[in-house]
């Protein structure tokens, strides 16, 4: 049978230790890249409208819990990235790029993708005041701010609950059946109802300093529908209160009470012990999920054993990470072992019109693009 489904396929061009093969139109390809240093997402949408989603740099040394840099450290993880979509993109331009949050494995390398990739539209959380940010990101954010200044970018506000904001730039009227939700921002959450939002916190002014949402709550993310096919992304938010902490400190939960099911989910803050609660899980009840790791505490053990778990949610998933630590290796064992992938870019593709997908795993050791391996076909349902 999957012989068949392969040759049937309309799209089978990719093979295993040969380059990927271009996008090509109707075609949505989701690229997870691997630097090492943080999370960079690159989207070609069905009419090839393109879309980066955070630029991470940790810095030239990620520390004893870090991981190799990839390709290597010889170029900064934003160069890095802007090679990878010049590579990829059908033309060598963002149309747009957003920021989940301020923290560097999201945010600081973006200036230096847009030194070298035209970026036409800047979305983030923040525009224009930039309130409740924390001293230590007041150096990233001039960078980004002198960067948007002196390339003239446009840049908005990410609103929670439109659909509208993020769209096909190029041939939207050949996709209707494509859209982009904006989820959640500054705990600002869709309901899930036409284009209606609730704040999740009480009003600012009514709590203590130390119990304001802090940066990776504040996060954005969007849901991302192509036909039966649905994708999540979500930042760095968590899944749990802190100890004794307030409910609405819970992030997930919300965030999966309006999304319902979808196919692929990236992990919420790296699939770390604060993120990936059961709720989540069994109300997205992923085909794929993918863990953008770059320290040994991702994930976390109790995360992936959620992850794997069918009594949180029946039926096959398969698990890809970027780039696993050694470390967590000896910590956590065995378990890893049933990830389908543990090293590489990680790109899902799915075929027009949205029915099915493939992930395909790339080379991070060097700019070859070349195919490592295929999983799939899956169906989106
Ligand atoms: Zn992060």
């Amino acid at each position: 049978m999957l012989p068949l489904l392969l040759a049937l396929a309309p799209l089978l061009a990719q093979q295993v230790n040969q380059p990927l093969p271009a996008w090509t139109e109707g075609t949505l390809d989701i690229h997870q890249i691997n630097t090492g240093r943080g999370n960079a997402t690159l989207f070609i949408l069905p009419d090839g409208t393109s879309m980066l989603l955070d630029a991470g740099d940790l810095g030239r040394n990620a520390g004893p819990r870090g991981v190799p840099a990839k390709p290597d450290a010889s170029r900064p993880p934003g160069e890095w990235i802007a090679r990878y979509a010049a590579r990829v993109l059908p033309s060598p331009a963002l149309d747009y790029a957003l920021l989940t949050h301020f923290h560097d494995d999201h945010m600081a390398g973006m200036a230096d993708v847009g030194a070298r990739l035209p970026i036409r539209k800047m979305l983030d959380r923040g525009w224009p005041n930039y309130e409740g940010l924390e001293p230590y990101q007041v150096p990233m954010l001039d960078k980004y701010r002198a960067f948007l200044k002196q390339k003239q970018v446009d840049t908005e506000r990410f609103a929670a609950g439109r659909a509208n904001q993020i769209v096909l730039r190029r041939a939207p009227q050949k996709y209707p059946n494509f859209q982009v939700r904006n989820v959640l921002v500054n705990t600002e959450v869709w309901t899930g109802v036409a284009d209606n939002t609730r704040q999740q916190y009480p009003r600012m002014e009514d709590l203590a300093p130390a119990d304001r949402p802090d940066e990776n709550r504040r996060s954005l993310g969007f849901k991302l529908s192509y036909g039966k096919f649905d994708y999540g992304t979500f930042g760095d938010i968590p899944g749990r209160t802190r100890e004794g902490g307030a409910p609405w400190e819970d992030m997930e939960s919300a965030v999966a009470k309006a999304v319902g099911p979808l196919e692929a989910v990236i992990l919420n803050h790296h699939g770390n012990r604060d993120s990936t609660n059961a709720f989540y899980l069994a109300s997205t009840r992923p085909q794929v999920v993918i863990d953008p790791v770059w320290s040994s505490d991702h994930p976390a053990h109790d995360v992936l054993d959620r992850v794997l778990s069918q009594r949180v949610y029946p039926g096959p998933r398969d698990v890809f990470a970027t780039n696993m630590a050694q470390a967590n290796r000896d910590v956590i064992g065995p378990m890893l072992n049933s990830l389908k992938s543990s090293q590489g870019h990680i790109l899902i593709r799915v075929d027009p019109g949205g029915a099915t997908f493939r992930v395909v795993i790339v080379e991070d050791g060097d700019e070859s693009m070349k195919v490592l391996a295929i999983h799939g076909p899956y169906q989106s349902r």
